[in-house]
């Protein structure tokens, strides 16, 4: 039977081959993901856990499960490895999202107290935005950032004090700097929290040794594994062992049925390559673009909130400009330049308009893209904004 979704594919599969994508969440997975993820194993039902599992919760409620059972704990043993950690892992979040929720049903009560970076000051949808299900479960308090966009960890500290919260979380969607995890985990010992970590944006450069790690500080670890880390869509959730069993119930049966188990298998394949030399040796040329263009930027002029970039993204602030994030956004898809728009902290419009754009260089530098590439680019954003200025 002929299939309409193949000619929608070929088309994306154009798409992604000649626009510049610099969206800081996106990468390019193998062919060998591609592989697992495109696999018979879409077909297969599994709830539950392997009975090797170490914690509670073992088995499975279907029969069959022969095989899946040695590939999902097989994932989870890589995963340990490409983090060097003996944290529990669990495999079957769908998504970060999911990762988060099933996290968050694991060692609290809905009305309980989250201090968390607010979704405007670069933390995610789902660290306690009103219109998520994150702030309307949980009493959300938010830490803020300094005049020039860092994460105010006295702020953080004071608000522990007074709000007593239950869990800090942190990690962020859109945050350039290296986030000081020790003192964060020092605040959360001080008032009895939980300490979380959302490492969504840059877990591979935890992997590779380019950010501090959570490993030994949090308590929870989540992650997504298609921004840095190069996987399938997905989430995985690490926990200090004494937590197994409540993040393995959180996960299923609290918050999903059965998991994916072709992605789990493309998950452990990332896990593979996350263990390769080579992984490391590219996460530091992300690092390096980064820094590489953001400076170009910085040079022609520009506002990057923060003033620069320790990690894989940086955030242009175009308040001055006075052109939207939107307006730039919309106009760099024609040129095909692929990014988005962004609030920026102390944000004055909407954040469907925002006054910033997010660039990332993880998914060019898995092109092969290099410092000059990353130069030049940069330079023909600047020509499409300065004409878009002049229209004005
Ligand atoms: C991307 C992201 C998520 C959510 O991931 P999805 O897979 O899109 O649900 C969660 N937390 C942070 C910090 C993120 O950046």
């Amino acid at each position: 039977m002929q299939s309409k979704v193949f000619e929608i594919i070929e088309k994306e599969k154009e798409r992604q081959a000649h626009t510049i994508e610099l969206i800081a969440s996106e990468n390019f997975v193998s062919e060998n993901v591609l592989r697992a993820v495109g696999s018979c194993l879409t077909n297969k039902y599994s709830e539950g856990y392997p009975a090797e599992r170490p914690a509670g919760n073992r088995g499975r409620y279907y029969g069959g499960c022969e095989n899946v059972d040695v590939l999902e704990q097989y994932c989870c043993d890589m995963w340990q490895k490409a983090f060097h950690t003996d944290y529990h892992v669990n495999v079957q979040p769908h998504s970060g999202a999911s990762a988060n929720l099933a996290a968050y049903m694991s060692v609290l009560k809905p009305g309980d107290t989250i201090l968390a970076m607010s979704l405007d000051n670069g933390g995610h949808l789902t660290h306690g935005s009103p219109v998520n299900f994150s702030g309307r479960l949980f009493n959300m308090v938010f830490y803020d950032v300094d005049a020039s966009g860092r994460i105010d960890m006295e702020d953080v500290r004071k608000k522990a004090e007074d709000c007593k919260p239950a869990l800090i979380l942190a990690g962020a969607s859109a945050y350039s700097r290296i986030l000081d995890f020790r003192t964060f985990a020092d605040i959360a010992q001080s008032c009895g929290a939980y300490f979380m970590v959302d490492m969504a944006h840059i877990a591979g450069l935890v992997a590779a040794g380019d950010h501090p790690s959570p490993f030994g500080l949090a308590d929870i670890i989540t992650t997504t594994t298609h921004k840095t880390l190069r996987g399938p869509r997905g989430g995985l959730i690490f926990c200090r062992p004494e937590l197994a069993r409540k993040i393995d119930s959180g996960v299923f049966p609290g918050t999903q049925g059965g998991p994916l188990q072709h992605v789990i298998a493309g998950k452990a394949v990332a896990a593979e390559e996350a263990c390769d030399p080579s992984f490391a040796e590219y996460i530091h040329n992300v690092v390096k673009n980064c820094k590489a263009m953001c400076d170009a930027f910085l040079a022609m002029g520009y506002h990057v909130v923060t003033g620069g970039t320790d990690n894989h993204l940086f955030l242009l602030d175009l308040t001055d400009t006075g052109l939207t994030g939107k307006e730039v956004q919309n106009e760099l898809d024609k040129h095909g330049i692929t990014l988005n728009k962004n609030c920026v902290p102390g944000e004055t419009r909407s954040p469907q308009q925002a006054s910033g754009v997010r660039v990332g260089t993880a998914a060019m530098t898995t092109k092969g893209y290099t410092e000059e590439d990353f130069v030049r680019v940069a330079h023909r954003i600047d020509e499409i904004i300065r004409a878009m200025r002049q229209a004005r």
